[in-house]
């Protein structure tokens, strides 16, 4: 499921999960657990009490292994 393959970075991602709420929409994300997967059924909304569904998987790379994209927005 996972094609991250590995390049010639070694660079990890930190995988994140989203959690979706199906009845009121609250989206939810943290640190991927083992045996997380899409439309994984992972609890109940704390709002609503209906079926949070994981809708999404990823990866993302730590802000610090990130380049700084700062634009200069300042004017005055
Ligand atoms: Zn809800």
């Amino acid at each position: 499921m996972f094609f991250f393959g590995k390049k010639k970075k070694e660079e990890i991602p930190t995988i994140y999960t989203v959690e979706t709420c199906q009845n009121c929409g609250q989206v939810n994300r943290r640190i991927f657990e083992a045996n997380d997967y899409i439309y994984k059924k992972t609890s109940t909304c704390n709002k609503c009490s209906g079926i949070v569904m994981i809708t999404a998987i990823y990866g993302e790379y730590p802000p610090e292994k990130q380049k700084k994209k700062q634009k200069n927005l300042i004017t005055e």
